[in-house]
């Protein structure tokens, strides 16, 4: 891959990374709004309280594995081996890298696995 190229890619990472954090960030900051909210709100709907929990949590939890998917991705391109298939070793396609940045495995090898 060229380096500018790689150095394009690098900088969508970081962009998707800080991304995320500003999300965790203002989720933070919005159940603690919530939280003042609902101590004052005795009619509160319990029921739409637990699915608001629920959504917050499964968003969480998958912006918590996508931070982990880049931060793999990050050092990958640290140790030089951002383009190599962690399953088979070959080469990943670089437009498979272009779409999904954090790309671990070749095309071939993540649908193997679905
Ligand atoms: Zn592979």
């Amino acid at each position: 891959m060229e380096k500018k190229k790689l150095k394009e890619l690098q900088n969508k990472l970081l962009d998707m990374k800080n991304d995320i954090l500003e999300d965790v960030a203002s989720e933070n900051k919005r159940f603690e709004e919530e939280k003042e909210v609902e101590s004052y709100a005795e009619e509160y709907d319990l029921a739409n309280s637990i699915l608001e929990n629920n959504l917050r949590e499964n968003l969480e939890e998958n912006d918590y594995k996508l931070l982990k998917q880049i931060e793999k991705a990050l050092n990958r391109i640290d140790d030089g081996t951002y383009e190599v298939c962690e399953v088979c070793g070959k080469e990943i396609e670089l437009e498979r890298l272009t779409m999904i940045p954090y790309a671990t495995k070749c095309a071939r090898c993540a649908k193997k696995k679905e």
